[in-house]
């Protein structure tokens, strides 16, 4: 059993680096046939100054710490986000085989969480989550969950459709907070995550209010400007993912003795 989490930590390691390459790809395609393109061939290449990586400056987390965080051929910093999703992806990995075992539910989470670190840094610095990365992560996390767990088929539907409904509503009664990604990016989690998307978006609005007024005080954000909220969302979800339905019922547990 302790060998799944230190198996899937190296895994998790490169599919990062995998991801690594979606993230930088995805905003910056045209249309979806040259993103999935790039993506089948991703070939990574230095930022600065075009360089194809040697196999050897492309081992994850190892090769930046080799490195020092710079390119072997100009110099040019790696930006830090590279061993930063590298080592969280690899850890959240290891976390999962830990938290479900070999059991069928794992590969759902694997791919939940590789979903919700690309959303978190592709948002954080374009303001987009892209169609592509959403909308099949939708119909397979519904189709698996589904699959997985039948007697859940009702409570997944409302968990995604519902938590669309939701911030569809909000998108429309104050324009330019939400935006449609956001919608689709609830609906997805619901459908991962079931009634435990409730803690998932709870957590979002919570961390997007003490960041938001951080950001406020500290005098970086007027009031206007703009914060990506999908960044607070996917954090929730990754939270909810092993604590959800636990908090849930905790919330539950704690309102039916009030009563
Ligand atoms: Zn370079």
């Amino acid at each position: 059993m302790a060998l799944i989490p230190v198996i899937l930590f190296i895994f998790g390691a490169v599919i990062g680096s995998f991801l690594n390459v979606v993230i930088y790809r995805i905003p910056r395609g045209d249309d979806w046939r040259s993103q999935l393109r790039s993506l089948a061939w991703p070939g990574s290449h230095c930022t600065g100054c075009e360089q194809p990586l040697k196999w050897y400056d492309n081992i994850p987390l190892a090769s930046y710490a080799l490195l020092r965080g710079r390119c072997r051929n100009c110099g040019e910093r790696i930006p830090v986000r590279y061993p930063l999703v590298e080592f969280g992806n690899a850890a959240l990995y290891a976390l999962a085989g830990w938290y479900f075992g070999p059991e069928p539910l794992l590969l759902p989470a694997l791919l939940f969480i590789s979903l919700l670190i690309a959303v978190f840094f592709i948002d954080l610095e374009h303001y987009i989550i892209p169609n592509v990365i959403v909308l099949p992560a939708a119909v397979i996390g519904l189709a698996a969950t589904i699959a997985i767990e039948p007697s859940r088929w009702l409570e997944i539907l409302v968990a995604g459709g519902a938590s669309a409904a939701f911030f569809f509503l909000i998108a429309f009664i104050k324009p330019g907070g939400m935006g449609m990604g956001d919608v689709k990016l609830a609906g997805m989690m619901g459908f991962y995550l079931g009634k435990a998307v409730l803690v998932a978006l709870f957590l979002g609005f919570l961390l997007g209010a003490i960041v938001g007024v951080g950001l406020m005080v500290a005098g970086r954000k007027g009031r206007k400007s703009r914060v990506p909220f999908g960044p607070f969302l996917a954090v929730g979800g990754l939270i909810a993912l092993f604590v959800g339905e636990n908090l849930l019922d905790l919330y539950l547990g704690i309102f039916d003795q009030g009563m």
